[in-house]
């Protein structure tokens, strides 16, 4: 169709090539034949060239984020069925917008285990990629692993430097072990270094008023939780697991011991 071109389809290759932009090649040809039918203003079409380019590079960065962000299992909000959940929804919905991440407010996701935490976790940490923020997703007892070898290798502060540059940091299965004193101590220290600054999701299957447990220590996870939830949205999820649906067991032991009270 555009044969009349060759020389200047092949200079578009070339300078698109030493703009590192090669996708431009075909978007420049194809929408070259849409601009001749619709009769386009070379600016409209300069424009309609440009603006593929951009979009390609959001899509394929977003998903280069996604990737980097580590998370256990690729899930989103369009998977999650809402039956399961009503309550939250309209909270997460206002989620979704990602205005949490520029206000570096945090979300903290309590409820029993197979309630949906990881997943409306991880749905929330590729939002935030698709909205163009770096994301890193692990469990707390992977973040304390990652913060104790930096301490003990005389790096947390440039550690804790580098993790700012992330506007999430998803902390799965806050709960299911308690952490060591040093442990909970660097924890702190990452919470207080995000505080105002950068996004946090947690998750746990227990209440607040668990945590003191979990770090050891009632006063520095009472500083913690005041930090966390200072700017925060607190989703509470309820019900049976998700897992275990359709199978005829209605809760697992300890949901009712750990849950009994709230
Ligand atoms: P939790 O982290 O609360 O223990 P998960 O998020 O890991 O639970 O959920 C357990 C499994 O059930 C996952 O595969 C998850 O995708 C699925 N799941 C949980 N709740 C829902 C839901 N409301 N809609 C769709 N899938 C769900
Ligand atoms: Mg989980």
């Amino acid at each position: 169709m555009s044969t009349k071109t060759p020389d200047a389809l092949k200079q578009i290759t070339y300078l698109a090539g030493a703009l590192k932009a090669p996708r431009i090649t075909d978007a420049a040809t194809r929408l070259a034949d849409q601009a001749r039918d619709a009769g386009w203003s070379f600016e409209d079409y300069l424009a309609a060239v440009l603006e593929r380019e951009v979009s390609a590079r959001n899509a394929s960065g977003s998903e280069l984020r996604v990737k980097a962000a580590g998370f256990s299992a690729r899930k989103t909000l369009e998977d999650f069925d809402w039956d399961a959940q009503p309550a939250i929804r309209p909270q997460v919905a206002a989620l979704a917008s990602g205005g949490f991440l520029t206000e570096a407010r945090n979300v903290v996701m309590l409820g029993p285990p197979g309630t949906g935490k990881t997943h409306l976790a991880t749905a929330l940490g590729i939002v935030a990629a698709r909205h163009g923020h770096r994301v890193l997703f692990a469990t707390a007892t992977d973040w304390a692993t990652r913060l104790s070898d930096a301490h003990r290798q005389g790096r947390l502060p440039q550690e804790l430097a580098k993790l700012r540059r992330y506007g999430l940091i998803i902390v799965d299965e806050v709960g299911y072990l308690p952490f060591e004193q040093d442990a909970a101590n660097l924890f702190f220290q990452l919470v207080s270094s995000r505080y105002e600054h950068a996004s946090l999701i947690l998750t746990s299957n227990l209440p607040f008023s668990g945590w003191g447990e979990v770090f050891g220590d009632q006063a520095v996870a009472a500083a913690m939780i005041d930090r966390i939830v200072h700017h925060a949205d607190v989703l509470t999820l309820k019900g049976a697991s998700y897992r275990l649906r359709g199978r005829g067991i209605d809760s697992l032991p300890s949901t009712r011991t750990q849950h009994g009270a709230d």
